[in-house]
Protein backbone atom coordinates (compact mmCIF):
# COMPACT_ATOMS: atom_id res chain seq x y z
CA UNK A 1 0.00 0.00 0.00
CA UNK A 2 1.17 3.33 -0.93
CA UNK A 3 1.82 5.75 2.14
CA UNK A 4 2.36 9.02 3.01
CA UNK A 5 4.20 10.62 5.86
CA UNK A 6 3.05 13.78 7.36
CA UNK A 7 3.39 15.81 10.98
CA UNK A 8 0.02 15.86 13.05
CA UNK A 9 0.65 18.26 15.83
CA UNK A 10 4.67 17.06 15.72
CA UNK A 11 3.71 13.64 15.45
CA UNK A 12 4.83 11.93 12.64
CA UNK A 13 2.01 9.97 10.98
CA UNK A 14 1.95 7.49 8.07
CA UNK A 15 -0.80 7.09 6.58
CA UNK A 16 -2.07 5.11 3.41
CA UNK A 17 -1.98 7.85 -0.23
CA UNK A 18 -5.50 9.01 -0.24
CA UNK A 19 -6.24 9.46 3.35
CA UNK A 20 -7.83 13.13 4.43
CA UNK A 21 -6.20 14.61 7.52
CA UNK A 22 -9.43 13.24 9.58
CA UNK A 23 -8.16 9.94 9.09
CA UNK A 24 -4.48 10.47 9.39
CA UNK A 25 -5.10 11.86 12.55
CA UNK A 26 -6.88 9.28 13.81
CA UNK A 27 -4.01 6.87 13.55
CA UNK A 28 -2.23 9.04 16.00
CA UNK A 29 -5.09 8.82 18.18
CA UNK A 30 -6.21 12.52 17.67
CA UNK A 31 -9.95 12.27 17.24
CA UNK A 32 -11.23 15.96 15.38
CA UNK A 33 -14.47 17.03 15.98
CA UNK A 34 -16.95 16.59 13.00
CA UNK A 35 -20.64 17.79 12.78
CA UNK A 36 -21.69 17.03 9.07
CA UNK A 37 -19.15 14.43 8.09
CA UNK A 38 -20.85 10.97 7.67
CA UNK A 39 -18.21 8.48 6.47
CA UNK A 40 -19.36 8.21 2.51
CA UNK A 41 -22.65 9.60 3.32
CA UNK A 42 -22.01 13.39 3.97
CA UNK A 43 -18.85 14.51 2.74
CA UNK A 44 -18.91 18.02 2.54
CA UNK A 45 -17.04 19.85 5.09
CA UNK A 46 -19.47 22.47 5.35
CA UNK A 47 -19.97 22.61 9.06
CA UNK A 48 -16.61 23.83 9.75
CA UNK A 49 -15.95 22.15 13.00
CA UNK A 50 -13.25 19.86 11.65
CA UNK A 51 -11.23 22.82 10.64
CA UNK A 52 -7.36 22.54 11.10
CA UNK A 53 -4.36 24.47 10.07
CA UNK A 54 -2.06 23.54 7.82
CA UNK A 55 1.51 24.78 7.19
CA UNK A 56 1.77 26.54 4.43
CA UNK A 57 -2.22 27.13 3.40
CA UNK A 58 -4.04 30.39 3.49
CA UNK A 59 -6.91 29.15 5.75
CA UNK A 60 -8.03 26.85 7.79
CA UNK A 61 -8.78 23.73 5.65
CA UNK A 62 -11.74 20.95 6.39
CA UNK A 63 -10.01 17.99 7.83
CA UNK A 64 -13.12 15.81 6.51
CA UNK A 65 -12.41 16.53 3.12
CA UNK A 66 -8.91 17.66 2.75
CA UNK A 67 -6.68 15.42 1.51
CA UNK A 68 -2.79 14.79 2.86
CA UNK A 69 0.01 15.05 1.14
CA UNK A 70 3.92 14.06 1.51
CA UNK A 71 5.48 16.32 4.45
CA UNK A 72 2.72 18.23 4.92
CA UNK A 73 2.47 19.68 9.01
CA UNK A 74 -0.87 19.75 10.27
CA UNK A 75 -2.29 21.51 14.04
CA UNK A 76 -5.48 20.03 14.90
CA UNK A 77 -5.46 22.01 18.20
CA UNK A 78 -3.75 25.43 18.08
CA UNK A 79 -5.53 28.42 19.99
CA UNK A 80 -6.53 29.98 16.02
CA UNK A 81 -8.42 26.15 15.66
CA UNK A 82 -9.95 26.01 18.38
CA UNK A 83 -11.43 29.54 18.42
CA UNK A 84 -12.71 28.79 14.90
CA UNK A 85 -14.42 25.83 16.41
CA UNK A 86 -15.63 28.29 19.24
CA UNK A 87 -17.08 30.81 17.14
CA UNK A 88 -18.61 28.46 14.73
CA UNK A 89 -20.69 26.47 17.39
CA UNK A 90 -21.17 30.13 18.84
CA UNK A 91 -23.09 31.30 15.77
CA UNK A 92 -24.54 28.23 15.35
CA UNK A 93 -26.30 28.38 18.91
CA UNK A 94 -27.01 31.98 18.15
CA UNK A 95 -29.71 30.48 15.64
CA UNK A 96 -31.02 27.58 17.57
CA UNK A 97 -33.85 27.18 20.05
CA UNK A 98 -31.69 26.38 22.68
CA UNK A 99 -33.91 24.21 24.93
CA UNK A 100 -31.59 21.71 26.40
CA UNK A 101 -33.25 20.88 29.29
CA UNK A 102 -36.53 19.65 28.00
CA UNK A 103 -34.91 18.01 24.48
CA UNK A 104 -35.34 15.01 23.52
CA UNK A 105 -31.85 14.61 23.11
CA UNK A 106 -30.35 16.47 26.15
CA UNK A 107 -27.29 13.93 27.32
CA UNK A 108 -26.88 12.51 23.52
CA UNK A 109 -26.72 15.59 21.47
CA UNK A 110 -23.53 16.42 19.55
CA UNK A 111 -24.17 20.01 19.28
CA UNK A 112 -24.53 19.85 23.34
CA UNK A 113 -21.51 17.62 23.70
CA UNK A 114 -19.41 20.10 21.54
CA UNK A 115 -20.66 23.41 23.45
CA UNK A 116 -19.59 21.81 26.58
CA UNK A 117 -16.02 20.16 25.39
CA UNK A 118 -14.84 23.60 24.01
CA UNK A 119 -16.25 25.71 26.30
CA UNK A 120 -19.12 27.77 24.83
CA UNK A 121 -20.83 29.95 27.54
CA UNK A 122 -23.96 30.91 27.80
CA UNK A 123 -22.86 34.76 27.22
CA UNK A 124 -21.19 34.22 23.39
CA UNK A 125 -24.19 34.08 21.62
CA UNK A 126 -25.23 36.33 18.94
CA UNK A 127 -28.64 36.80 19.88
CA UNK A 128 -30.15 38.54 17.07
CA UNK A 129 -33.23 37.49 14.24
CA UNK A 130 -33.39 34.05 13.80
CA UNK A 131 -34.11 31.74 10.74
CA UNK A 132 -37.72 31.18 10.70
CA UNK A 133 -38.63 27.78 11.25
CA UNK A 134 -41.62 25.82 11.94
CA UNK A 135 -42.36 22.44 13.33
CA UNK A 136 -43.75 19.80 10.87
CA UNK A 137 -45.34 17.24 12.65
CA UNK A 138 -47.79 16.17 9.24
CA UNK A 139 -45.75 12.74 9.29
CA UNK A 140 -47.12 9.79 11.45
CA UNK A 141 -43.97 8.39 12.77
CA UNK A 142 -41.99 11.55 13.31
CA UNK A 143 -41.49 15.55 14.04
CA UNK A 144 -39.46 17.64 12.54
CA UNK A 145 -38.83 20.58 14.64
CA UNK A 146 -36.09 23.08 12.16
CA UNK A 147 -35.47 25.65 15.38
CA UNK A 148 -32.63 22.53 16.04
CA UNK A 149 -31.59 22.16 13.34
CA UNK A 150 -27.92 23.00 12.00
CA UNK A 151 -28.36 22.62 8.67
CA UNK A 152 -25.80 19.63 8.59
CA UNK A 153 -27.69 18.09 6.24
CA UNK A 154 -26.67 14.48 7.20
CA UNK A 155 -30.46 13.42 6.91
CA UNK A 156 -30.86 14.82 3.78
CA UNK A 157 -27.69 12.53 2.79
CA UNK A 158 -29.13 9.19 3.88
CA UNK A 159 -32.47 9.90 2.49
CA UNK A 160 -31.01 10.46 -0.77
CA UNK A 161 -27.54 8.60 -1.23
CA UNK A 162 -28.77 5.00 1.24
CA UNK A 163 -31.71 5.07 0.77
CA UNK A 164 -32.62 6.63 -2.54
CA UNK A 165 -35.97 8.32 -1.18
CA UNK A 166 -34.92 11.96 -1.74
CA UNK A 167 -38.38 13.62 -0.10
CA UNK A 168 -36.05 15.96 2.49
CA UNK A 169 -33.67 18.97 0.88
CA UNK A 170 -32.43 22.26 1.69
CA UNK A 171 -35.37 24.75 0.82
CA UNK A 172 -34.88 28.53 0.14
CA UNK A 173 -31.45 30.21 0.11
CA UNK A 174 -28.69 31.88 2.84
CA UNK A 175 -29.84 32.55 6.08
CA UNK A 176 -33.37 31.59 5.08
CA UNK A 177 -32.36 28.48 4.63
CA UNK A 178 -34.09 25.29 5.85
CA UNK A 179 -34.44 21.18 5.65
CA UNK A 180 -37.95 20.49 4.48
CA UNK A 181 -39.66 19.07 1.60
CA UNK A 182 -40.46 20.40 -2.43
CA UNK A 183 -42.95 23.42 -2.53
CA UNK A 184 -42.94 23.17 1.39
CA UNK A 185 -45.53 19.91 1.49
CA UNK A 186 -45.22 18.32 5.10
CA UNK A 187 -43.40 15.21 5.41
CA UNK A 188 -46.79 12.97 5.66
CA UNK A 189 -47.95 14.34 2.01
CA UNK A 190 -44.91 13.21 0.22
CA UNK A 191 -43.79 9.63 -0.10
CA UNK A 192 -41.45 9.52 2.80
CA UNK A 193 -41.82 5.62 4.05
CA UNK A 194 -41.25 6.38 7.55
CA UNK A 195 -37.90 4.26 7.51
CA UNK A 196 -36.42 6.89 10.51
CA UNK A 197 -32.95 6.56 8.73
CA UNK A 198 -32.86 10.29 8.79
CA UNK A 199 -33.53 10.64 12.39
CA UNK A 200 -30.85 8.17 13.20
CA UNK A 201 -28.20 10.14 11.99
CA UNK A 202 -29.62 13.46 13.21
CA UNK A 203 -26.98 15.06 15.77
CA UNK A 204 -29.40 16.92 17.03
CA UNK A 205 -33.25 17.29 18.58
CA UNK A 206 -34.34 18.43 15.29
CA UNK A 207 -35.60 15.24 14.32
CA UNK A 208 -37.56 12.53 16.57
CA UNK A 209 -40.06 10.19 16.59
CA UNK A 210 -43.89 10.90 17.60
CA UNK A 211 -43.65 9.41 21.21
CA UNK A 212 -46.88 7.40 22.39
CA UNK A 213 -44.85 6.87 25.70
CA UNK A 214 -47.43 9.04 27.91
CA UNK A 215 -50.02 7.16 25.85
CA UNK A 216 -48.99 3.99 27.18
CA UNK A 217 -48.27 4.67 30.62
CA UNK A 218 -51.88 5.67 30.79
CA UNK A 219 -53.03 2.74 29.63
CA UNK A 220 -51.30 0.97 32.26
CA UNK A 221 -52.61 2.83 34.92
CA UNK A 222 -56.05 1.97 33.70
CA UNK A 223 -57.47 -0.80 35.73
CA UNK A 224 -59.43 -1.59 33.16
CA UNK A 225 -57.07 -2.28 30.45
CA UNK A 226 -54.97 -5.22 29.85
CA UNK A 227 -51.71 -3.97 28.93
CA UNK A 228 -49.51 -6.58 27.00
CA UNK A 229 -45.97 -5.83 25.12
CA UNK A 230 -44.09 -7.67 22.98
CA UNK A 231 -40.43 -6.78 22.17
CA UNK A 232 -38.97 -7.17 18.28
CA UNK A 233 -35.72 -9.29 18.08
CA UNK A 234 -33.31 -6.19 17.65
CA UNK A 235 -34.33 -4.20 20.83
CA UNK A 236 -32.46 -6.33 22.27
CA UNK A 237 -29.18 -6.06 20.95
CA UNK A 238 -29.25 -2.35 21.40
CA UNK A 239 -31.16 -0.84 23.93
CA UNK A 240 -28.41 -1.54 26.39
CA UNK A 241 -26.63 1.12 24.45
CA UNK A 242 -28.57 3.86 26.16
CA UNK A 243 -27.60 2.85 29.42
CA UNK A 244 -24.06 2.54 28.79
CA UNK A 245 -23.11 -0.95 27.73
CA UNK A 246 -20.92 -1.66 25.01
CA UNK A 247 -22.30 -1.90 21.50
CA UNK A 248 -22.83 -5.59 21.22
CA UNK A 249 -24.06 -6.41 23.93
CA UNK A 250 -27.08 -8.80 24.98
CA UNK A 251 -29.41 -7.13 27.27
CA UNK A 252 -33.14 -9.07 27.04
CA UNK A 253 -33.28 -10.54 30.77
CA UNK A 254 -33.11 -6.77 32.20
CA UNK A 255 -35.53 -5.48 29.46
CA UNK A 256 -37.98 -8.21 30.32
CA UNK A 257 -37.52 -7.11 33.80
CA UNK A 258 -37.81 -3.59 33.27
CA UNK A 259 -41.08 -4.09 31.22
CA UNK A 260 -42.66 -6.27 34.23
CA UNK A 261 -41.57 -3.55 36.23
CA UNK A 262 -43.00 -0.45 34.20
CA UNK A 263 -46.62 -2.68 34.61
CA UNK A 264 -47.13 -4.42 31.85
CA UNK A 265 -49.62 -7.09 32.43
CA UNK A 266 -47.87 -9.56 29.92
CA UNK A 267 -44.33 -9.36 28.85
CA UNK A 268 -44.10 -11.13 25.28
CA UNK A 269 -41.49 -11.76 22.49
CA UNK A 270 -42.03 -10.61 18.87
CA UNK A 271 -39.94 -14.22 18.63
CA UNK A 272 -43.17 -16.10 19.09
CA UNK A 273 -44.72 -14.24 16.01
CA UNK A 274 -41.32 -14.56 13.54
CA UNK A 275 -41.72 -18.23 13.75
CA UNK A 276 -45.30 -18.01 13.19
CA UNK A 277 -44.79 -15.56 10.47
CA UNK A 278 -41.67 -18.26 9.18
CA UNK A 279 -44.73 -20.79 9.02
CA UNK A 280 -47.22 -19.17 6.85
CA UNK A 281 -44.48 -17.61 4.72
CA UNK A 282 -42.41 -20.72 4.10
CA UNK A 283 -46.05 -22.28 3.13
CA UNK A 284 -46.80 -19.88 0.93
CA UNK A 285 -43.23 -19.84 -0.62
CA UNK A 286 -43.67 -23.18 -1.34
CA UNK A 287 -47.56 -23.05 -2.56
CA UNK A 288 -46.70 -20.22 -4.99
CA UNK A 289 -43.14 -22.57 -6.48
CA UNK A 290 -45.10 -25.66 -6.49
CA UNK A 291 -48.34 -24.33 -8.35
CA UNK A 292 -47.12 -21.34 -10.50
CA UNK A 293 -47.79 -18.63 -8.39
CA UNK A 294 -46.28 -14.93 -8.89
CA UNK A 295 -42.30 -15.22 -7.83
CA UNK A 296 -40.20 -13.96 -6.57
CA UNK A 297 -41.87 -14.48 -3.63
CA UNK A 298 -40.89 -10.83 -1.83
CA UNK A 299 -40.85 -10.79 2.42
CA UNK A 300 -43.06 -8.57 3.87
CA UNK A 301 -41.75 -7.85 7.45
CA UNK A 302 -40.04 -4.68 7.01
CA UNK A 303 -42.88 -2.04 6.62
CA UNK A 304 -40.48 0.75 5.51
CA UNK A 305 -39.88 -1.72 2.17
CA UNK A 306 -43.17 -2.20 1.65
CA UNK A 307 -44.54 1.34 1.95
CA UNK A 308 -41.67 1.80 -0.80
CA UNK A 309 -42.74 -0.87 -2.71
CA UNK A 310 -46.05 0.29 -2.70
CA UNK A 311 -45.16 3.81 -3.81
CA UNK A 312 -41.76 3.29 -6.45
CA UNK A 313 -42.66 -0.56 -7.56
CA UNK A 314 -46.58 -0.54 -7.52
CA UNK A 315 -46.19 -2.86 -10.30
CA UNK A 316 -44.21 -5.54 -8.15
CA UNK A 317 -46.72 -5.30 -5.25
CA UNK A 318 -48.44 -8.92 -6.18
CA UNK A 319 -44.69 -10.28 -5.62
CA UNK A 320 -45.07 -9.09 -1.99
CA UNK A 321 -46.02 -12.00 0.85
CA UNK A 322 -49.50 -11.68 1.79
CA UNK A 323 -48.32 -11.99 5.70
CA UNK A 324 -48.56 -9.58 7.96
CA UNK A 325 -45.27 -8.97 9.33
CA UNK A 326 -44.37 -10.72 13.11
CA UNK A 327 -45.47 -7.32 14.93
CA UNK A 328 -48.84 -7.26 13.25
CA UNK A 329 -49.62 -11.25 13.55
CA UNK A 330 -48.60 -11.01 17.44
CA UNK A 331 -51.21 -8.38 17.55
CA UNK A 332 -53.86 -10.48 15.59
CA UNK A 333 -53.04 -13.18 17.75
CA UNK A 334 -53.19 -11.68 21.23
CA UNK A 335 -56.74 -10.01 20.48
CA UNK A 336 -57.91 -13.23 19.42
CA UNK A 337 -56.07 -16.59 20.64
CA UNK A 338 -54.87 -14.79 24.05
CA UNK A 339 -57.71 -13.15 24.45
CA UNK A 340 -60.00 -16.41 24.33
CA UNK A 341 -57.31 -17.85 26.76
CA UNK A 342 -57.43 -15.21 29.64
CA UNK A 343 -61.14 -14.90 29.01
CA UNK A 344 -60.84 -11.07 27.81
CA UNK A 345 -62.58 -8.83 25.40
CA UNK A 346 -59.94 -7.55 22.33
CA UNK A 347 -61.17 -4.29 23.02
CA UNK A 348 -59.91 -4.37 26.13
CA UNK A 349 -56.52 -5.46 25.77
CA UNK A 350 -53.87 -2.73 24.89
CA UNK A 351 -51.11 -4.50 22.30
CA UNK A 352 -47.87 -2.29 22.48
CA UNK A 353 -44.79 -3.18 20.95
CA UNK A 354 -41.56 -2.17 21.11
CA UNK A 355 -39.53 -2.32 17.95
CA UNK A 356 -35.86 -0.77 16.67
CA UNK A 357 -38.30 0.91 13.69
CA UNK A 358 -40.92 4.22 13.48
CA UNK A 359 -42.28 2.60 9.86
CA UNK A 360 -44.08 0.29 12.25
CA UNK A 361 -45.58 3.01 13.87
CA UNK A 362 -46.99 3.78 10.24
CA UNK A 363 -47.59 -0.07 10.34
CA UNK A 364 -50.52 -0.38 12.82
CA UNK A 365 -52.59 2.36 11.24
CA UNK A 366 -52.44 0.56 8.09
CA UNK A 367 -56.06 -0.58 6.52
CA UNK A 368 -56.42 -4.33 6.78
CA UNK A 369 -54.29 -4.46 9.88
CA UNK A 370 -57.74 -5.12 12.47
CA UNK A 371 -58.49 -8.36 12.57
CA UNK A 372 -60.57 -8.61 15.60
CA UNK A 373 -62.47 -5.27 14.54
CA UNK A 374 -59.73 -3.47 16.73
CA UNK A 375 -56.59 -2.68 15.77
CA UNK A 376 -54.20 -5.81 16.28
CA UNK A 377 -51.15 -2.97 17.91
CA UNK A 378 -52.69 -0.47 19.43
CA UNK A 379 -49.18 1.42 19.85
CA UNK A 380 -45.28 0.64 18.49
CA UNK A 381 -42.47 2.43 20.70
CA UNK A 382 -39.05 2.36 19.14
CA UNK A 383 -36.24 1.00 21.67
CA UNK A 384 -35.39 4.74 22.01
CA UNK A 385 -38.72 5.55 23.47
CA UNK A 386 -38.77 1.96 25.77
CA UNK A 387 -35.47 3.82 27.17
CA UNK A 388 -36.95 6.78 28.13
CA UNK A 389 -39.87 5.28 29.61
CA UNK A 390 -37.42 3.49 31.68
CA UNK A 391 -35.65 6.22 32.81
CA UNK A 392 -38.92 8.25 33.49
CA UNK A 393 -40.28 5.55 35.69
CA UNK A 394 -37.14 5.66 37.67
CA UNK A 395 -36.14 2.42 37.19
CA UNK A 396 -32.13 0.97 37.36
CA UNK A 397 -31.90 -0.48 34.43
CA UNK A 398 -28.08 -1.78 34.85
CA UNK A 399 -28.92 -3.25 38.40
CA UNK A 400 -32.24 -5.02 37.10
CA UNK A 401 -32.28 -9.02 37.68
CA UNK A 402 -32.34 -11.09 34.19
CA UNK A 403 -36.02 -12.39 33.89
CA UNK A 404 -37.57 -14.18 30.82
CA UNK A 405 -40.78 -13.58 29.19
CA UNK A 406 -44.38 -14.84 29.74
CA UNK A 407 -45.93 -17.65 28.21
CA UNK A 408 -47.35 -18.57 25.98
CA UNK A 409 -46.33 -15.67 23.48
CA UNK A 410 -43.20 -15.24 24.97
CA UNK A 411 -41.27 -18.70 23.33
CA UNK A 412 -39.20 -17.64 20.26
CA UNK A 413 -36.88 -20.16 18.38
CA UNK A 414 -33.17 -19.03 17.37
CA UNK A 415 -34.45 -18.61 13.78
CA UNK A 416 -36.47 -15.95 15.00
CA UNK A 417 -33.85 -14.00 16.99
CA UNK A 418 -32.08 -13.35 13.58
CA UNK A 419 -35.05 -11.81 11.66
CA UNK A 420 -33.14 -8.65 13.08
CA UNK A 421 -30.63 -8.95 10.96
CA UNK A 422 -30.32 -8.55 7.04
CA UNK A 423 -30.72 -12.47 5.91
CA UNK A 424 -31.94 -13.37 8.58
CA UNK A 425 -35.49 -13.94 7.30
CA UNK A 426 -33.99 -15.92 4.91
CA UNK A 427 -32.08 -17.96 6.92
CA UNK A 428 -34.81 -18.50 8.81
CA UNK A 429 -37.22 -19.42 6.16
CA UNK A 430 -35.04 -21.61 4.55
CA UNK A 431 -34.75 -23.57 7.87
CA UNK A 432 -38.23 -24.40 7.62
CA UNK A 433 -38.96 -25.21 3.66
CA UNK A 434 -36.12 -26.94 2.94
CA UNK A 435 -36.83 -29.38 5.87
CA UNK A 436 -40.60 -29.11 4.40
CA UNK A 437 -39.78 -29.77 0.64
CA UNK A 438 -37.00 -32.29 1.41
CA UNK A 439 -38.71 -34.21 4.57
CA UNK A 440 -35.16 -34.88 5.70
CA UNK A 441 -33.27 -32.70 8.48
CA UNK A 442 -31.05 -30.55 8.07
CA UNK A 443 -27.13 -31.30 8.47
CA UNK A 444 -26.49 -27.51 8.98
CA UNK A 445 -28.87 -24.83 9.70
CA UNK A 446 -25.85 -22.21 9.07
CA UNK A 447 -26.83 -20.31 5.69
CA UNK A 448 -23.50 -18.79 5.71
CA UNK A 449 -24.04 -17.11 2.13
CA UNK A 450 -26.82 -15.10 3.48
CA UNK A 451 -25.23 -13.22 6.25
CA UNK A 452 -23.25 -10.29 6.64
CA UNK A 453 -23.43 -6.48 6.17
CA UNK A 454 -23.41 -6.49 2.29
CA UNK A 455 -26.37 -4.45 0.32
CA UNK A 456 -26.90 -7.19 -1.83
CA UNK A 457 -26.19 -11.03 -1.17
CA UNK A 458 -27.34 -14.17 -3.69
CA UNK A 459 -26.88 -17.76 -2.78
CA UNK A 460 -28.36 -20.77 -5.17
CA UNK A 461 -29.24 -23.88 -2.88
CA UNK A 462 -30.47 -27.33 -4.24
CA UNK A 463 -33.47 -28.90 -2.98
CA UNK A 464 -35.68 -31.51 -3.66
CA UNK A 465 -34.10 -31.25 -7.27
CA UNK A 466 -35.04 -27.92 -7.32
CA UNK A 467 -32.63 -24.99 -7.37
CA UNK A 468 -33.66 -22.36 -5.57
CA UNK A 469 -31.73 -19.12 -5.86
CA UNK A 470 -32.30 -16.37 -3.51
CA UNK A 471 -31.43 -12.55 -2.90
CA UNK A 472 -31.22 -10.53 0.09
CA UNK A 473 -31.07 -6.41 0.19
CA UNK A 474 -31.13 -4.14 3.16
CA UNK A 475 -31.46 -0.39 2.42
CA UNK A 476 -33.68 0.84 0.16
CA UNK A 477 -30.81 2.35 -2.24
CA UNK A 478 -29.70 -1.37 -2.59
CA UNK A 479 -33.66 -3.00 -2.52
CA UNK A 480 -33.70 -0.42 -5.43
CA UNK A 481 -30.78 -1.77 -7.44
CA UNK A 482 -31.74 -5.30 -7.20
CA UNK A 483 -35.97 -5.45 -8.21
CA UNK A 484 -34.02 -3.46 -11.43
CA UNK A 485 -32.49 -6.25 -12.18
CA UNK A 486 -35.61 -8.31 -11.75
CA UNK A 487 -37.72 -6.25 -14.00
CA UNK A 488 -34.52 -6.05 -16.63
CA UNK A 489 -34.84 -10.01 -16.46
CA UNK A 490 -30.72 -9.41 -15.61
CA UNK A 491 -31.33 -11.46 -12.41
CA UNK A 492 -33.83 -14.26 -11.91
CA UNK A 493 -34.62 -15.33 -7.88
CA UNK A 494 -37.59 -17.88 -6.28
CA UNK A 495 -37.73 -15.88 -2.70
CA UNK A 496 -35.94 -12.29 -2.05
CA UNK A 497 -35.77 -10.78 1.78
CA UNK A 498 -35.72 -7.03 1.45
CA UNK A 499 -35.30 -4.98 4.96
CA UNK A 500 -35.90 -1.07 4.73
CA UNK A 501 -32.85 -0.36 6.66
CA UNK A 502 -29.39 -1.34 5.32
CA UNK A 503 -28.01 -3.84 7.48
CA UNK A 504 -31.82 -4.89 8.78
CA UNK A 505 -33.57 -4.01 11.89
CA UNK A 506 -30.42 -4.04 14.59
CA UNK A 507 -30.01 -0.62 12.58
CA UNK A 508 -33.31 0.43 12.41
CA UNK A 509 -34.55 4.13 12.61
CA UNK A 510 -35.95 3.50 16.33
CA UNK A 511 -32.81 2.25 17.55
CA UNK A 512 -30.74 4.17 19.76
CA UNK A 513 -28.30 7.15 18.20
CA UNK A 514 -24.44 6.85 18.05
CA UNK A 515 -22.53 10.29 17.42
CA UNK A 516 -21.36 10.41 14.38
CA UNK A 517 -17.31 9.50 15.46
CA UNK A 518 -18.42 5.82 16.21
CA UNK A 519 -20.93 5.62 13.08
CA UNK A 520 -17.88 6.44 11.32
CA UNK A 521 -15.17 4.37 13.06
CA UNK A 522 -17.03 1.13 14.12
CA UNK A 523 -19.26 -1.33 12.77
CA UNK A 524 -22.18 -0.95 14.53
CA UNK A 525 -24.86 -3.06 12.59
CA UNK A 526 -21.92 -6.13 12.92
CA UNK A 527 -21.77 -5.96 16.80
CA UNK A 528 -25.24 -5.51 17.20
CA UNK A 529 -26.05 -8.92 14.45
CA UNK A 530 -23.40 -11.13 16.44
CA UNK A 531 -25.72 -10.76 19.89
CA UNK A 532 -28.66 -11.99 17.15
CA UNK A 533 -26.49 -14.45 16.20
CA UNK A 534 -25.29 -15.72 19.75
CA UNK A 535 -28.50 -15.95 20.72
CA UNK A 536 -29.36 -18.63 17.82
CA UNK A 537 -26.74 -20.41 18.30
CA UNK A 538 -27.80 -20.95 22.21
CA UNK A 539 -31.42 -21.29 21.30
CA UNK A 540 -31.90 -25.46 22.15
CA UNK A 541 -34.89 -24.57 19.07
CA UNK A 542 -33.49 -23.46 15.77
CA UNK A 543 -36.24 -24.02 13.74
CA UNK A 544 -39.70 -21.65 13.89
CA UNK A 545 -41.54 -25.37 12.76
CA UNK A 546 -40.42 -26.91 15.86
CA UNK A 547 -41.16 -24.35 18.28
CA UNK A 548 -43.62 -26.04 20.95
CA UNK A 549 -45.72 -22.98 21.48
CA UNK A 550 -46.51 -22.81 17.63
CA UNK A 551 -47.36 -26.20 17.57
CA UNK A 552 -50.06 -26.54 20.18
CA UNK A 553 -51.22 -22.63 18.49
CA UNK A 554 -52.14 -24.42 15.37
CA UNK A 555 -53.47 -27.54 16.87
CA UNK A 556 -55.54 -26.23 18.98
CA UNK A 557 -56.44 -22.93 17.49
CA UNK A 558 -55.39 -22.05 13.68
CA UNK A 559 -55.61 -25.83 12.27
CA UNK A 560 -52.82 -25.89 8.76
CA UNK A 561 -50.58 -22.75 8.01
CA UNK A 562 -52.64 -21.23 5.36
CA UNK A 563 -56.21 -22.26 6.81
CA UNK A 564 -59.07 -20.06 6.69
CA UNK A 565 -58.34 -19.02 9.92
CA UNK A 566 -54.89 -18.25 9.67
CA UNK A 567 -55.97 -15.99 6.54
CA UNK A 568 -57.94 -14.19 7.81
CA UNK A 569 -56.00 -13.50 11.25
CA UNK A 570 -52.58 -13.15 9.97
CA UNK A 571 -52.41 -12.12 5.80
CA UNK A 572 -53.00 -8.73 4.72
CA UNK A 573 -53.00 -6.74 1.47
CA UNK A 574 -51.53 -3.95 -0.37
CA UNK A 575 -52.34 -0.91 -2.11
CA UNK A 576 -50.20 0.89 -4.79
CA UNK A 577 -49.51 4.31 -4.30
CA UNK A 578 -47.86 7.43 -6.53
CA UNK A 579 -44.85 9.04 -5.15
CA UNK A 580 -44.97 12.68 -3.90
S1 LIG B 1 -30.66 19.99 19.99
FE1 LIG B 1 -28.98 19.75 21.45
S2 LIG B 1 -28.25 21.82 21.81
FE2 LIG B 1 -30.26 21.97 20.89
S3 LIG B 1 -31.71 22.10 22.56
FE3 LIG B 1 -31.52 19.95 22.02
S4 LIG B 1 -29.93 19.15 23.37
FE4 LIG B 1 -29.76 21.38 23.41
S1 LIG C 1 -38.10 8.67 7.21
FE1 LIG C 1 -36.81 7.73 5.59
S2 LIG C 1 -37.85 8.25 3.70
FE2 LIG C 1 -38.69 9.61 5.26
S3 LIG C 1 -37.46 11.47 5.15
FE3 LIG C 1 -36.50 10.15 6.68
S4 LIG C 1 -34.94 8.98 5.56
FE4 LIG C 1 -36.34 9.87 4.05
S1 LIG D 1 -32.51 17.86 10.65
FE1 LIG D 1 -30.74 17.07 11.79
S2 LIG D 1 -29.59 15.89 10.27
FE2 LIG D 1 -30.99 17.17 9.13
S3 LIG D 1 -29.82 18.98 8.61
FE3 LIG D 1 -30.91 19.44 10.52
S4 LIG D 1 -29.52 18.89 12.17
FE4 LIG D 1 -28.73 17.96 10.29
Amino acid sequence: MDTIKVKINGIEVCAPKGSTILEAARLAHIEIPTLCFLKEINEIGACRICVVEVKGARSLVASCVYPISEGMEIKTNSPKVLDSRRKTLQLLLSNHERKCLSCVRSGNCELQQLAKELGVEDENYYDGEKTPSCIDDSAIHMIRDNSKCILCRRCTAVCEKVQGIGVIGANNRGFHTTIGSAFEMGLGETSCVSCGQCIAVCPTGALQEKSQVDEVLAAIADPSKHVIVQTAPAVRAALGEEFGYPIGTNVEGKMAAALRRIGFDGVFDTNFSADLTIMEEAHEFLDRVQNGGVLPLITSCSPGWIKYCEHYFPDMTENLSSCKSPQQMFGAIAKSYYAEKMGLKPEDIVSVSIMPCTAKKFEIQRPDEAANGVPDVDYSLTTRELARMIRKVGLRFTTLPDEGFDSPLGLGTGAAVIFGTTGGVMEAALRTAVETLTGEELASLDFNDVRGMEGIKEATYPVAGMEIKVAVASGLGNAKKLLEMVKSGERTYHFIEIMGCPGGCINGGGQPQQPGYIRNTVNIRALRASVLYQSDKENPIRKSHENPAIKELYETYLGEPGSEKAHHLLHTSYVKRTIN
